[in-house]
């Protein structure tokens, strides 16, 4: 035990307002799904039930599909860039104002610490929101050709890890051009996306151009495959986007996919090296690893090695494991014991092809789903923890002599979405960054989003930029002749 140990501090639940079921929100109403099913979403920390939600069969998907195509048609492709801004702006003032009822939220029914919810999440909702909308009224300027136009319905499917963040990186670029949207949430974490529907309200958009369908992987596939639909934005699993694109295969449906990752946060012998340890904390213990550009593999420099480990384990004792709502935890629950099953079994195969397992002392609630921050060492390249994506807090480290040494390993992998590298050479980095098959390449800092920067991946990471400008063309066509 440390000298001082943290009082508790629990952030209030009181102001949000769970209701005991939800339906599907469809052409501007909260409606219920066709067949009467419902699926519950709970608090991984706790277990407890928080709601009833609905699941949405292919009726009801086709229900949606059709309000999003009339008020595409009939509303929201031909009103001004300039008025359709001000909605997107009013709904980004709204969840500014809401904040904290979306934090809290988040945290209750995903299991994050509300630190981060609070302080990274929500603020990067309303970012997005506020970015696409200072894009809408400009489309024509964009180097897209003359009159751009939107591409129609867009059917968008998103995972669990930041559930409310994966819709603003969907919705706003996609509302900007002119789109009108069906999204599906995943099945363990509906509530902030149900919440966002009453912003929808609140903000007076138009009914029909933003459709929320919950439900499991059926309710997603019956979407993606719908005949109405233009375009297909998913982000998840990279096994679910392959999935997807074979079935959108030879029809005229655009896709962008964001998939898995198993970055490199590539650490060489001159980094400052506290520097480095928060910044290999932050890439792989953030959102207790639920993260696609997770710094999943730290490759270290050899003959830094020894002291960087000791400074890390130094550093990770003093992480503190626990209830996601007090506003001094680091690390929260896991998602699900879905989640948590994947995560046991994926470092049982570390311990059992000989990496070497270390945690620190932590003690763990007894309810929920938990999992203390973890890393191995003497891992290698052929290992299953080098090569699968964990998606929870476990960290494989590896060694490189050579800068070439780590350019090879950190490539040497099926995905290409992130990576990182510590120096303190600014030719280095360069000359790394250059060489990195990853769609994202931080210098001396990891897991940083801006609205205004692409994100997006290589290979198995799927292909398709969301943000900035990039994320915006996703959701564009040329007109005829202009390009
Ligand atoms: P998942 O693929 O199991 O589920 C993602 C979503 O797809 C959920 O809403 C799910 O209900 C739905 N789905 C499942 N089967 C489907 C099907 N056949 N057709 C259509 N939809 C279907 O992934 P997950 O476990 O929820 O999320 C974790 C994964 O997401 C990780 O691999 C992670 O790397 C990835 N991810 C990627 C990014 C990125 O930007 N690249 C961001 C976040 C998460």
């Amino acid at each position: 035990m440390s000298v001082f140990e943290y009082a508790p501090a629990p952030e209030s639940r009181s102001i949000v307002d769970i209701a005991s079921s939800y339906g599907l929100f469809i052409d501007g109403d909260f409606v219920d799904g066709t067949s009467g099913t419902s699926f519950k979403t709970i608090n991984p920390a706790t277990e407890e039930v928080l709601s009833e939600v609905s699941e949405a069969d292919a009726a009801d998907v086709d229900r949606a599909v059709a309000a999003a195509r009339r008020a595409h048609d009939k509303v929201w492709s031909t009103m001004a860039g300039a008025e359709r801004a001000k909605y997107l702006f009013r709904i980004a003032r709204i969840i500014a104002e809401r904040a904290r009822e979306f934090a809290v939220l988040e945290s209750l029914d995903n299991g994050k610490p509300i630190r981060e919810s609070r302080d990274v999440d929500v603020p990067l909702v309303a970012q997005w929101f506020f970015y696409y909308a200072g894009w809408a009224d400009k489309l024509d300027h964009v180097g897209l050709g003359a009159r751009p136009r939107p591409l129609g319905v867009a059917g968008q499917v998103i995972p669990w890890n930041f559930p409310l963040m994966m819709l603003a990186w969907k919705v706003a670029p996609a509302l900007a051009a002119g789109n009108t949207v069906v999204l599906k949430p995943a099945e363990t974490t509906p509530l902030t996306a149900l919440l966002f529907a009453e912003v929808c309200q609140q903000a007076d958009l138009p009914a029909g151009v933003v459709n929320i369908v919950t439900g499991a992987g059926a309710t997603g596939q019956a979407l993606v495959e719908h005949p109405g639909i233009d375009k297909v934005a998913f982000t998840g699993s990279t096994a679910v986007g392959k999935a997807i694109a074979r079935s959108v295969a030879g029809t005229n449906k655009q896709v962008t996919l964001e998939l898995g990752g198993k970055a490199a946060n590539i650490v060489f012998d001159d980094a400052p090296i506290d520097q480095a340890v928060e910044g290999i904390v932050n890439g792989i213990f953030f959102n207790q690893g639920h993260v696609c550009c997770a710094g999943s593999r730290l490759l270290v420099q050899e003959n830094v090695a020894e002291e960087l480990l000791v400074r890390l384990k130094a550093r990770m004792s003093t992480l503190r494991v626990g209830d996601p709502l007090d506003k001094n935890t680091d690390v929260g629950a896991i998602n699900s014991r879905e989640q948590l099953n994947r995560i046991t079994d994926l470092t049982a195969a570390g311990d059992a092809e000989g990496a070497e397992r270390w945690s620190p002392e932590c003690v763990l609630p007894d309810n929920g789903f938990w999992f203390k921050p973890t890393i191995f060492t003497g891992v290698t390249q052929a290992h299953r923890i080098a090569r699968e994506e964990i998606f929870g807090p476990v960290l494989s480290v590896l060694t490189f002599r050579t800068p070439d040494e780590a350019v090879a390993k950190a490539n040497n992998t099926p995905y290409g979405l992130s990576a990182g590298v510590w120096t303190e050479k600014g030719s280095r980095i360069l000359a790394i960054a250059g060489q990195l098959r990853a769609g994202v390449v931080w210098a001396n800092t990891f897991n940083k989003f801006d609205p205004a920067s692409p994100f997006g991946g290589y290979k198995e990471s799927g292909h398709g930029r969301e943000g900035g400008k990039q994320g915006l063309a996703a959701y564009l066509q040329a007109q005829e002749g202009d390009r």
